[in-house]
Order: structure tokens, then C-alpha cells, then sequence
């Protein structure tokens, strides 16, 4: 493990202990709290949610934990959603380089997402059972926020002072033109149902397999152009903080962006997705699985929360701003902070190549230990297959670096990109 993945960012690996001291350090500026809440109603039961709080970067060293939530909304079955829970979180982490420091970390999360993403859904398919899953997986780190989404269910933010943001991108054929340009072009058929007498009805949806989502994990039995590859955003929070909702399109079907923010707004994290869920079956009812994690990153310096709602009029007040009494200069010094969400990286493409990126090469290649930079397996130095090998869409990458795939990965990147074709014949 150390040797590929030294090789693999030439980090020089710093010492344990080094590295405690290091976070230690950081730690002195002040780390807002995190604080989440969860609800659901369940019709199909294929909804499944993700709450893990106490997660290290460093293990052993308290001051480098972080947080993951997510939200998996099955469909034709459970299957593919429950082995996601199980295993995405570990496959993200799998792999990012150890010995990384915080910034460095969040620099290479993106790209181990999309490592993740993809080896999940390698993984799940080669069980050889149907269904599939959306995924929106999130890492909240400090005031970082990072977002990985297949799929349709949401991850939107909510500033102080009423900004919705949405962080993630809706993979449906029916509402993404470049989604069902990318599926038509690498050999998919998108078209609606048609019922006897020729009448079309329902959404857009892609053939073979008739799903309505242009990504997911799992799938076998669709087109391999349904990819698992997130679209990825990372965003940092301004000093003043800001409330994440994830949910499934139980919620979003029902409510749009802003009113699910609205809904719930100056209520505590728990409270809050409950009324989220609530709001969401009023105006729709129970058509569909309906589950929604809510998560605050509150300044480390806000008051308690109530645990009894506050009137209407100070919702938002209560849980983000600081009273009035502060000296004027700090205030200011706030309301300067106020609103700003500092985009730090954003990607959408399908495309592998694009999204693994290229790596210096090292002079360790042909001595060196190469990995998959999908499964994370040895490969063998005739064995690693560029990513960018034969690739137009990374001309000025060279064949003969990094990252690597293995012979699978490979085929499967093909696949995706409709190069090969897929293994499932229309009926
Ligand atoms: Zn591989």
C-alpha cells in the first residue's frame, strides 16, 4: 500500500506523529460544530441514508475528523443501494494517498470520488445481481464542503441570509439536454413508453433497460453508458456557516429548492428534516420513498440552539447570526463574510480520462509499483494500461503516464464511453 501509493502522488509520506502536530495546529482556528438530522417515510423501502460523524483523516488524531452523509435511493430492488452504503465511503477513502495533509486531502478528494464511485459499481455488477441506486455523498471537513452525486437526489446549501445553492446536477434524461446527447452519442436510445395505439407517456428514459437516469451505480441490465461517475463540486462555507438538505426525489419531486429550504429554516437539524419530510408529503403525498438528512455547520461561536422552535420572524437568526452585542468591528467584520461560498472545484464530465487527470511522471516507472487507479490493485508494470492511451479527449497527455488501469477497468472505461459494445443486447 505505501510503496503504489507513494509512487503514486510522489508525496513523500511525513511521520505520524509529524502529522498529529500538524492538525494540532490547525486545529487552533476555530472548526465550526456540525450538528445532523434525519427523517423518512418509506413506500418501497429502496431509500437509504448515510450518517458517519466521527471519521479521521488521521487515525488516532481527533483534530482531523470529519463527516460523511448520504442519501441512496434505490430503484428495482435494494440491492445496489445497500451494498453503496456499505462499501462507498471505504472505496472514497481507499483511495486517497495516506500522509496527505488537510489541504492536500481535500485537493485529491475529487478524484478518489470518482475512484470510488466507479470501483463501487464495478464491484456491486460483478455480483451479478440487478437494481441500482442514486448516490449523493458528501464530506463535510471543517468549513469544506464536498459533494459527489449519480443520480437525482439533490444536495442543496442554505446561506445565511437566504441563498439556495444547488451542489449538485439532476442526472435525468428528461430534464439534462448534455445527459442525452452524451447517452444518444455513445449508443443509447432515448425515448418515452408507448402504450397501445402508439401514444407515448412517462419521462424520457434510456434503452436498453428504460431507466429514467442517465447515472447511477449498479444497473447491469441497462447500457454501460449509464455511468457511475459523480459529478463532483467542493465548496467552502463563509465564517457565518450554512445548513445542507440531501434527499431523495421523494422530497425534490415535491418541493423545489427553495421551499424545502424555507420549510425548515431556524429549526434544529433533527426537527428540521422532519419538516422537510412533512411539507414534502402534504403538498404531494406518499407517491414515493421520501428521505431527507439535514446537516448545520454552525459557527463555533453561535448560540445554543433552541430545542422549541423560535417564533417565525427570528428562525434564521437564531441559528446562524450572533447577537447584537458584538463590538461593531466584529460585526462588520461578519457581515463582510456573510453570503460568500467560495467555489473551490467543480466537474460534471463522464469521461474518465478527464476526470483521473494526468500524473507527473515519477522516474520510479519501470521500477516502481504500479496501481489501478480505480481498484486500487498491483498491477504489474506490462500490465497498467494509461487511462489516457488512445484517448482523444487527452491530447496532451502522453500514453505512458499515469494513472493506470488495470485490464477491467479498462474495459469498463470503454464501455462507458460507448467504445465497446455493452454487454447486454436489446431485446
Ligand atoms: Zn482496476
Amino acid at each position: 500500500m505505501a510503496s503504489g501509493e507513494g509512487r503514486r502522488n510522489h508525496h513523500t509520506l511525513v511521520p505520524l506523529a509529524a502529522l498529529i502536530s500538524r492538525e494540532m495546529k490547525t486545529e487552533k482556528m476555530e472548526k465550526p460544530t456540525v450538528r445532523c438530522g434525519n427523517a423518512a417515510q418509506s413506500r418501497k423501502g429502496e431509500d437509504y441514508f448515510l450518517i458517519k460523524t466521527d471519521c479521521q483523516r488521521v487515525p488516532g488524531s481527533p483534530s482531523s475528523t470529519f463527516s460523511a452523509f448520504a442519501i441512496f435511493d434505490g430503484h428495482n430492488g435494494n440491492a445496489a443501494a445497500i451494498y453503496t452504503k456499505e462499501n462507498l465511503l471505504n472505496h472514497v477513502l481507499g483511495a486517497l494517498p495516506r500522509g496527505l495533509g488537510r489541504d492536500e486531502w481535500l485537493q485529491a478528494l475529487p478524484r478518489a470520488l470518482v475512484a470510488g464511485f466507479v470501483k463501487t459499481d464495478k464491484e456491486f455488477q460483478s455480483r451479478g445481481e440487478t437494481s441500482g441506486t442514486t448516490a449523493t455523498f458528501v464530506i463535510v471537513d471543517g468549513w469544506t464542503v464536498t459533494v459527489a452525486s449519480v443520480g437525482d437526489s439533490r444536495c442543496i446549501l442554505d446561506t445565511q441570509g437566504g441563498a439556495v445553492s444547488t451542489l449538485t446536477v439532476d442526472h435525468r434524461l428528461e430534464e439534462n439536454i448534455e445527459e442525452r446527447e452524451r447517452v444518444t452519442a455513445s449508443g443509447g436510445e432515448v425515448g418515452r413508453l408507448s402504450i397501445v395505439g402508439g401514444a407515448e407517456i412517462g419521462p424520457l428514459r434510456c434503452w436498453p433497460g428504460g431507466l429514467c437516469l442517465s447515472r447511477s451505480i449498479g444497473d447491469m441490465d441497462v447500457g454501460e453508458f449509464i455511468v457511475p461517475i459523480p459529478y463532483v463540486k467542493q465548496v467552502k462555507l463563509s465564517r457565518a456557516g450554512g445548513r445542507l438538505i440531501i434527499a431523495s426525489d421523494g422530497i425534490w419531486d415535491a418541493l423545489s429548492s427553495d421551499m424545502a429550504a424555507k420549510s425548515c429554516r431556524g429549526l434544529p437539524a433533527e426537527l428540521a428534516a422532519r419538516q422537510v419530510v412533512k411539507e414534502a408529503l402534504r403538498t404531494r403525498g406518499l407517491k414515493d420513498d421520501t428521505t431527507c438528512v439535514v446537516v448545520d455547520i454552525i459557527p463555533p461561536d453561535a448560540p445554543e440552539q433552541p430545542s422549541t422552535p423560535p417564533k417565525k420572524q427570528s428562525r434564521l437568526r437564531a441559528l446562524f447570526r450572533k447577537k447584537s452585542r458584538d463590538s461593531v468591528s466584529k460585526l462588520s467584520k461578519k457581515l463582510s463574510a456573510v453570503g460568500i461560498v467560495e467555489e473551490l472545484f467543480e466537474e460534471g464530465s463522464a469521461m474518465l480520462a478527464e476526470r483521473l487527470g494526468t500524473e507527473e511522471p515519477t522516474g520510479q516507472s519501470t521500477t516502481g509499483i504500479f496501481m489501478c487507479a480505480v481498484c486500487q490493485v498491483d498491477l504489474a508494470p506490462s500490465e497498467g494500461i494509461s487511462v489516457h492511451a488512445g484517448s482523444i479527449f487527452s491530447t496532451s497527455a502522453k500514453p505512458w503516464q499515469g494513472p493506470f488501469l488495470c485490464s477491467d477497468c479498462r474495459n469498463k472505461k470503454d464501455a462507458m464511453e460507448g467504445k465497446r459494445p455493452s454487454g447486454v443486447k436489446v431485446a
